[in-house]
Order: C-alpha cells, then structure tokens, then sequence
C-alpha cells in the first residue's frame, strides 16, 4: 500500500493511481465517482465528459511526477490550471462569516472536478501538496505521500 496522503489529498492519491483502470470506460468512471461521493447515484458521463475526466487525471499525474523530480513542469501546469477551470470555483460566505471554497457549477460533472479542485486547494493551503508525488521508478507511477523525504513509493523505496 502506498502511504496515505492526509486529508483531502486522499481523492487526489486515489484519482492519480495507476493498476486497475477505474476511468477506462464511462461507466466504470462513473461508478468509481459515485463510489468516491462525488456523483449522485442517478448521474451519468457524457464521452465529452469522460474524455475531460481523464485529461485531468493526466495532468495531476505530471504534476506529480513533476513535483518528485522537484523540477517545474509549465505545461502540465497549465493544462492541469485549465481542466481545473471547469470546476467554476467560487468563494462563499456564510452569516457567521465561515469562508469556503465551493463551485458555481450545478451539473454534476462541474461539481466533480469542483471536488478536485477544493481538494488541490485545501491541500495546497495545509502545505501538503507539494508532498504528494508519483513514483519515479520504471513502470510504476503509483502516487504516494513523502512526509520524511522518500524518494519513491513503499513499493520502490527499499531499491
Ligand atoms: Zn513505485
């Protein structure tokens, strides 16, 4: 197992992992949406959808390479910034001035790379997102937590 990131970098970790392909059909995406609280049961995937899903988790994946080789990467930035932008996300307000991050999207895929997204944030805010990285060793890719300096997964750290 790879080490748990904290919090909201959960469902970044568990979207960037490699093996069993979840988001190889529309389908299969969908349910592991739903299984991860972030699509209503009754919601479906268009193929535009779908293909927009997959080019996110691409760019968090060269993000994370990027963020174990601790050099920059501006154009997996930039396309993970404009894959972001459909999460529409907005700063909210409420009477007892409680600020959070939310999305002005209503559709339900919108919402979930709003979810994305406020999880990048707040992970980002709490620091932590630079520690989350992708397996630099041959064929694996597998996202892990390096809260002590490791420089590959559980896996590939002892080799
Ligand atoms: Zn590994």
């Amino acid at each position: 197992m790879p080490a748990a990131a904290p919090g909201s970098l959960r469902l970044i970790q568990s979207l960037a992992e490699p093996g069993t392909d979840l988001l190889r059909t529309r389908e299969e995406a969908a349910a592991w949406l739903r299984t991860a609280g972030l699509l209503p049961a009754e919601a479906a995937l268009s193929n535009s959808e779908h293909a927009a899903l997959l080019r996110l988790r691409e760019a968090v994946r060269d993000v994370l390479a990027a963020h174990a080789d601790g050099r920059e990467d501006p154009e997996a930035a930039a396309r993970l910034t404009k894959a972001l932008a459909e999460g529409r996300l907005v700063v909210t307000v409420d009477p007892a001035s409680t600020v959070r991050l939310a999305s002005a999207a209503r559709a339900s895929y919108p919402s979930v790379v709003a979810a994305v997204a406020v999880a990048i944030a707040e992970s980002a805010a709490a620091g932590t997102w630079l520690r989350l990285k992708s397996c630099p060793a041959p064929g694996c890719g597998r996202p892990f937590y390096d809260d002590c300096g490791l420089p590959a997964c559980p896996v590939h750290v002892a080799g």
